[in-house]
């Protein structure tokens, strides 16, 4: 008999703010998918993994149900669509918030402020939460998109609606007063995939991890006269300890390691006054620890 061979589902986004980086998260970690545009599903031929493009709505109750084995998605659309799946893996990008906004002139003092009014949000099942949280009664009124429009043209008072930078809101004449939830894209998986699946899932969650790791650090070089070597060597972490090679010219080293990106300019600054020059700064691609 022959086995079939396991393959892991995913489900991404098909189109919009999560699909350049969902696609290109699987490229990096060495996916190859051709055909990626306007298909339904594509198979990867150098990796047991087969992508589903949904509508993002649709991504939990298709991991929940099985139809696809991990999915990638935004946490607002996960917490409202209360499916039961379980959350792998923050992935860093797609950041924005669920907040409450405002029209610029109204008096808004907390939460209170929002007593009887009538808010316009695609996420009714957390702002429901999060008025019940705060003793707020309000009516929620669902609408599916250009939320922000609603209290101009008279169907809402104030909205609740994803923000990244504020502009469309300040373009509308709304103020942000409240989060409700801070979100980003999430890696979920269907509760009960089988062993063969689970280690896939493993497979890729080390090469996402190692991509994100490497995104996070620099390898950085540097030129440092010898009698500076132990204050400059001091200030790197590096892997282990940091790689030190002699200069063509004597009394000269040239010094390499790497940096996280959090600890970055202010190491760099230290090292320059300890005597570093030359200083090259390179992009990882991958990182193994
Ligand atoms: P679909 O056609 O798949 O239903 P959509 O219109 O519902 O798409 P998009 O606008 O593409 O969704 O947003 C997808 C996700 O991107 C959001 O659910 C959210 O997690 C994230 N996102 C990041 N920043 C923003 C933002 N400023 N506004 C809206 N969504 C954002
Ligand atoms: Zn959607």
């Amino acid at each position: 008999m022959i086995q079939e061979k396991k393959i892991l589902r995913i489900a991404i986004q098909k189109s919009g703010r999560l699909y350049e980086d969902s696609v290109q998260l699987l490229k990096e970690c060495g996916i190859d998918l051709r055909n990626v545009k306007d298909r339904l599903k594509t198979v990867s031929e150098n990796f047991p993994i087969e992508v589903f493009f949904l509508r993002d709505d649709d991504i939990p109750e298709y991991v929940e149900d099985g139809v696809a084995d991990i999915g990638i998605v935004g946490q607002n659309v996960l917490l409202e669509k209360g499916r039961k799946v379980d959350t792998i893996e923050m992935l860093g990008f797609g950041k924005c918030r669920l907040s409450v906004a405002v029209p610029k002139a109204m008096d808004y003092s907390g939460v209170q402020s929002l007593q009887g009014k009538r808010i316009a949000t695609s996420y009714p099942q957390l702002v429901k939460q999060f008025l019940q949280s705060n003793n707020v009664q309000a009516s929620i009124h669902e609408i599916s998109g250009s939320v922000e429009i609603a209290p101009g043209i008279g169907l809402a008072d104030v909205v609740a609606d994803l923000v990244s930078s504020g502009g469309t809101l300040f373009m509308n004449g709304l103020k942000e007063v409240e989060v409700i939830l801070d979100s980003q894209a999430v890696l979920v998986a269907n509760s009960k995939i089988d062993a063969d699946k689970k280690d896939i899932l493993n497979k890729l969650l080390f090469r996402m991890r190692s991509v994100r790791k490497a995104k996070k650090s620099k390898y950085v070089l540097m030129n440092v006269p010898n009698e500076n070597l132990d204050q400059v060597i001091a200030l790197l972490p590096g892997m282990r300890s940091p790689t030190v090679l002699p200069l063509a010219e004597s009394g000269w080293s040239s010094v390499h390691s790497v940096l996280s990106e959090d600890e970055f300019w202010d190491r760099i600054e230290k090292l320059r006054a300890a005597g570093a020059e030359g200083i090259l700064v390179v992009p990882i691609e991958k990182l193994i620890l």
